[in-house]
């Protein structure tokens, strides 16, 4: 017990039946930290939750997301979020995340603040039938004397799933004497007012600053999983496990060329999938010197060995209009050329990028009529909004 704390318990027992109003706000001073605690906490959960029965790019799984992801790079054409993209999948995702629930939350309709304003209310409200319900469970208790005693054990009993409140720190209020244990119960009613009405205040200027536990990191949890990169095209391994046991796992692997992978000996980059190297006799280059087999590309150790490469020729036509699109600005960033063995194929420059957008829900793990359905019930709003969105 703090010196202060000690100093208002004395000035309770001596303050007689007077004391109860003194009571109710030492007891709402605990309540205060706790409840704030609880806000946030409680506030951070619900967004995460609210956002992902709302948006369809947070509905379904990681890959549904992904693809959600291919399609926003799409729809903003902007090399840099490309290439921070292949490069750092998982913080990419993150922050796409995190600007989304930023948009949602902090543009002009307040949102945040309805959120905390609404998590406020039904802790205000669970805590206040905490009051009640102590109170009648306490007051016809003729046999016994310590009735404050009783009321604290049942009011902190009540509270446990909702708040912080240990019993053990109102030890000090104990052993007040009240006779009138409904009064006390109005006193409370009106200390918890005043703190509701203080909170309220704090709240409406607050932002995600306040939160111990940001939303955007509990809504990314939804979405971890394994995040390694396939060495030669950087595709992120589609597995949902965190350190997961076997191979690492894609369904797409993407030309090489990505990753500014070059043929041997040549500044020609690679525009093959590893998925269809793997059927050849063709060989790249490890660490400047080593030429092996893509064959057994796992004898070139880690983290080769740890990928299971399946022979699979299909390219999404996503990445063929990426490269064909790019080709100056990956030239540039690997210092390359499409040239030789690196030719880009005419056909690649002919998607367009609709074509490339329904080709990709087709290949979607989320069903295309599922995605339509969805898609023509947020209609135009959704993508307006889409591209008001500009990542940092
Ligand atoms: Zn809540
Ligand atoms: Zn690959
Ligand atoms: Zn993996």
């Amino acid at each position: 017990m703090s010196l202060e704390d000690f100093f208002q318990c004395f000035q309770i027992s001596c303050q007689g039946a007077t004391s109860i109003t003194t009571f109710a706000v030492f007891l709402c001073d605990k309540i205060e930290p706790a409840l704030r605690r609880a806000v946030y906490e409680g506030t951070a959960k619900d967004i995460a939750e609210d956002m992902r029965g709302r948006f369809p790019d947070f509905q379904g799984n990681r890959a549904n997301l992904e693809v959600c992801i291919l399609r926003y790079l799409a729809e903003q054409e902007n090399f840099e979020y490309f290439k921070w993209y292949l490069r750092s999948p998982k913080q990419f995702c993150e922050s796409y995340i995190e600007t989304r629930v930023r948009n949602y939350c902090l543009d002009g309709s307040r949102m945040l603040w309805m959120f905390l304003d609404s998590c406020l209310d039904h802790l205000y409200r669970n805590i206040l039938s905490a009051v009640s319900s102590s109170t009648r469970a306490v007051k016809d208790r003729k046999d016994r004397k310590d009735k404050v005693s009783l009321w604290l054990d049942e009011f902190c009993r009540q509270l446990t799933e909702v708040l912080s409140l240990p019993r053990s720190d109102l030890k000090g209020i104990e052993h007040q004497e009240v006779t009138d244990i409904e009064f006390l119960s109005s006193a409370m009613a009106e200390a918890l007012d005043d703190l509701r009405e203080r909170l309220m205040k704090e709240l409406a200027s607050s932002d995600f600053s306040s939160f111990s536990r940001q939303p955007h990191t509990i809504l990314a949890e939804h979405f971890s999983g394994c995040w390694a990169q396939c060495p030669f095209c950087g595709a992120v391994c589609t597995n949902t496990m965190q350190n997961h046991d076997g191979d690492h796992q894609v369904v797409f692997h993407r030309p090489q060329a990505l990753m500014g992978a070059m043929w041997p000996g040549t500044d020609q980059l690679v525009i093959d999938i590893c998925s269809s190297l793997v059927t050849t006799k063709l060989k790249f280059t490890l660490d400047n010197t080593k030429l092996i087999p893509y064959k057994r590309y796992r004898e070139a150790g880690h983290p080769y060995s740890t990928w299971n490469i399946l022979p699979d020729p299909s390219m999404q036509a996503y990445w063929k209009w990426f490269v064909s699109h790019f080709r100056t600005q990956l030239e540039a960033l690997y210092n390359g050329k499409f040239q030789g063995k690196g030719e880009i194929p005419e056909a690649w420059g002919s998607f367009t990028k609709q074509e490339v957008l329904s080709d990709l829900d087709k290949y979607s793990p989320c069903p295309q009529k599922r995605r339509n359905k969805r898609c023509s019930k947020i209609p135009t709003a959704f993508y307006d909004f889409l591209h008001k969105i500009k990542l940092r």
